[in-house]
């Protein structure tokens, strides 16, 4: 059985405590790996690795060296493409086409992506004017953070970690990384890339465990980590904010939504059921960007419901391998019962189950997984718990609409505001809603089509600051203002 370990200053170590845990496969709930457990031990040591790096050759690399070793990290998770993907397909359980097509290549994009941004940005300078007439003239300089905190989920494990550790590299600093104890397998491939194209130790480390009181706090607490970047669930969000106020650390969450999809009766139909398919359950609706709050413009309403419906039922589970399979099982039982309840919920607040509600009939050793079937829901009220609070699985409520205003309220009555996907085809209105709706990112007749230069990050509960592009660089630099008297 595999044995994944550590990443710190350049080894792969074991805890040294001798602490592991298992990782079961969410297909059939086999053990797949063992996994050492981080404690305050391993983040002290990677910490002071991450420090000393700051100091060394990678402190004092020329920038444009240090920009071209980010792209041969690319190139070599591309060379070692097969790796990663089966690692990912491992530990999520999620489509070969997925992982593949989308999630890997990404993870691979966001080191070149964000080595060319910094390559490119400008500095900002202002000429000023002096009573004595010489004037002054400053200019900003960007400056590496430091120590950075990685803390990430596990849905899209490697693209998340590598959205932040792309961008916290390419602007200099060094990281400690903590991924989901559900998906250690990426981040710890990642150490032999890192390896492999001569990054120096330090640079980039790695330490498995959990989030309370584990290896997760332990890092968010260390007076070694100079800010703390977070993707996870906002109540996580809130407990990390709270550490991080010790020291005064600068905190970029990117937290839970409870996104809403808008579909006006003018939309081209067989899009906007597509978009809202894919919206509402790839992944296993396991993507903080999905839908589960669908409003549908009543002439619309009864189609709408039976399309997405056939959509659902047309679903193929099976291994990411496994001919014409294209849906997999969620992450993990336990997360599995989370989603369970939420379907039970949905009965006892009086629901209407369009279709799905339980867990698939699977052969094999697969009835052991943690599979869900997609379900759809109507009839509700906006109060009932499925339509307020993030279940973060297959699933979503229809509810019919009459007015533009109307749907817009509905849309923005959630304590949460990552993102929104509006289909219609009256360009007006789709700029009226955009500029409306209360979120981070509005979609019109797409959904996560993302153009990595974008500000990415959420509204209300769903985030703080944003990502993507120059807007990383606020967070990943420190700006130092020189002023020159002339
Ligand atoms: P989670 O908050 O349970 O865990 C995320 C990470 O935080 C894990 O590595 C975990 O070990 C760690 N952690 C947990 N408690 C901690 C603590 N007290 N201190 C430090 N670290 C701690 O989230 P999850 O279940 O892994 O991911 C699903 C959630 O992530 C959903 O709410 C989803 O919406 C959100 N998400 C948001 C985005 C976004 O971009 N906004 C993207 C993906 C996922």
């Amino acid at each position: 059985m595999r044995e994944i370990q550590h990443f710190i200053n350049g080894r792969f170590v074991p805890s040294a405590n001798g602490q592991s845990f298992d990782k079961r496969s969410p297909l059939d709930n086999r053990v797949i790996a063992k996994v050492h457990e981080g404690g305050q031990a391993e983040v002290d040591a990677a910490v002071s690795a991450a420090r000393a790096a700051l100091h060394g050759e990678w402190g004092r690399m020329p920038t444009e060296k240090r920009l071209a070793m980010l792209h041969a990290v690319a190139d070599e998770i591309t060379r070692r493409f097969d790796d990663f993907v089966a690692a990912e397909e491992a530990d999520t359980g999620q489509p070969h086409h997925v992982i593949a097509h989308a999630f890997v290549p990404r993870g691979a994009a966001n080191f070149k992506v964000f080595a060319d941004v910094v390559r490119n940005v400008p500095t900002e300078s202002f000429q000023m004017e002096t009573p004595d007439g010489r004037g002054a003239l400053n200019y900003a300089v960007r400056k590496p953070k430091g120590v950075i905190g990685v803390i990430s989920p596990w849905n899209a494990p490697f693209l998340l970690m590598t959205w932040k550790v792309g961008p916290a590299l390419a602007c200099g600093n060094t990281v400690v990384v903590k991924p989901s104890e559900e998906t250690p397998a990426t981040a710890a491939l990642l150490g032999e890339v890192m390896n492999a194209v001569g990054v120096p130790p330090g640079v980039y480390n790695v330490v498995h465990g959990f989030g309370p009181e584990a290896a997760g706090e332990f890092l968010t607490r260390h007076d070694g980590v100079d800010a703390i970047t977070f993707t996870g669930e906002t109540r996580t969000g809130a407990a990390i904010m709270k550490a991080a106020a010790d020291g005064i650390r600068d905190v970029s969450f990117e937290l839970g939504g409870k996104n809403a999809g808008i579909v006006f009766a003018d939309c081209d139909f067989d899009d906007a059921v597509e978009g809202i398919f894919r919206s509402s359950f790839m992944n296993t609706g396991q993507v903080c960007l999905g839908t589960e709050r669908v409003y549908v413009e009543r002439p619309l309403f009864e189609r709408f419901v039976m399309a997405l419906q056939a959509r659902c039922e047309a679903v193929r589970y099976g291994r990411p391998g496994d001919a014409g399979a294209n849906y997999g099982p969620l992450i993990s039982h336990e997360h599995q019962r989370k989603v369970l309840s939420y379907y039970a919920k949905a009965v006892s607040e009086g629901a209407t189950v369009v279709t799905g509600g339980g867990v698939p009939d699977m052969p094999g050793d697969l009835a052991e997984g943690a599979w869900v079937q997609p379900t759809i829901w109507t009839g509700l009220p906006e109060t009932a718990a499925v339509v307020r609070e993030e279940i973060f699985g297959p699933c979503c409520h229809i509810r019919p609409f009459d007015s533009e205003e109307e749907v817009l309220v509905l849309a923005n009555a959630n304590r949460y505001g990552l993102s929104t996907t509006i289909w219609t085809r009256d360009l007006a209105r789709a700029h009226r809603v955009a500029a409306a709706v209360e979120v981070g990112i509005a979609w019109v007749n797409s959904w996560f089509l993302r153009d990595l230069r974008t500000p990415f990050g959420g509204s209300k509960q769903s985030g703080i600051g944003r990502e993507g592009g120059v807007h990383s660089l606020e967070f990943y630099t420190e700006l130092r203002n020189v002023c020159i008297k002339l």
